[in-house]
């Protein structure tokens, strides 16, 4: 009887130090990829990739192919596609990290202002493969958008085109 309290306990024990749950929403369906994480190219199931704008994902994934081959660097995503709440989320979050709504925006849109949300940007990892995108994006059409953003891309001009100059920062 003894033994059976004791396991007991030990499994009140483990039940009480699990992590807590997932936030609500299959992080597949909200397009969410956790930070310090990143996705291939080509696991286009994930909703990140998967509702990207068919144009850009074909960009991203035609220069992921160029990035490994001539410098042996793997292009991997670190985020795509988000859902508006999942956007909502983040800049939330940068506005509790950055104390103002005003400072928040320099790194996060809210949902009505991100192109994430409406599936046309895609921040690309590690920093060898941001460099690759920012020296060949425009080969692909991919352009980086902002100078303080070095990881996120947008298609802002045609293949083989010149980049505009990124701008300072979303905000700006
Ligand atoms: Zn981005």
């Amino acid at each position: 009887m003894a033994i059976f309290r004791a396991v007991l306990v030990v499994v009140f024990f483990v039940a009480a130090c699990a992590p807590a749950p997932e936030p609500v929403g299959a992080p597949a369906e909200d397009g969410s990829i956790p930070e310090n994480e990143s996705i291939s190219v080509n696991d286009t199931g994930h909703a990140a990739l998967a509702r990207l704008d068919p144009a850009l994902l074909a960009a991203v994934r035609e220069a992921a192919v160029a990035a490994q081959a001539s410098r042996g660097v793997e292009l991997k995503v670190t985020s795509g596609w988000r859902s508006a709440e999942y956007q909502q989320r983040l800049f939330d979050q940068a506005v509790e990290r950055y104390g103002s709504e005003k400072e928040a925006r320099r790194w996060v849109q809210p949902p009505d202002k991100s192109k994430h949300v409406t599936g046309q940007a895609v921040d690309v990892g590690p920093t060898n493969a941001a460099d690759f995108l920012i020296q060949h994006g425009a080969d692909y059409g991919l352009c980086q958008a902002y100078a303080n953003e070095m990881w996120h891309f947008e298609l802002l001009t045609s293949r083989g085109g010149e980049c505009p100059q990124p701008v300072g920062d979303p905000a700006g």
